[in-house]
């Protein structure tokens, strides 16, 4: 039985989602920065873990590492994230 790479405990058949080549809990496959709920196939993939294509992939990792998403409310953790990865990548970069 495969182990699920998010909680490493034993995945059923029934709880199963195969994705990132990989077997998941449904309740596990989540955004690493969102927690949002993740439909197999249909999300990315940064360092073997699961992200959503957006907002959380784009601005975290997507061409120029820009946020798209600063109008939003600060209080969201891909915002909050997001500022991080500014914040790193504008003192190592200049
Ligand atoms: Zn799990
Ligand atoms: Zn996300």
């Amino acid at each position: 039985m495969p182990n699920c790479p998010k909680c490493n405990k034993p995945v059923y058949f029934a709880e199963r989602k195969t994705s990132l080549g990989k077997d998941w809990h449904g309740s596990c496959l989540r955004c690493e920065n969102c927690n949002k709920t993740l439909v197999p196939g249909s999300h990315s993939e940064h360092d073997g873990k699961p992200y959503c294509n957006y907002p959380c992939y784009s601005a975290l990792f997507g061409p120029g590492g820009k946020c798209p998403v600063r109008s939003l409310s600060p209080t969201l953790p891909y915002l909050y994230n997001c500022r991080l990865v500014s914040l790193v990548g504008s003192a190592s970069a200049l």
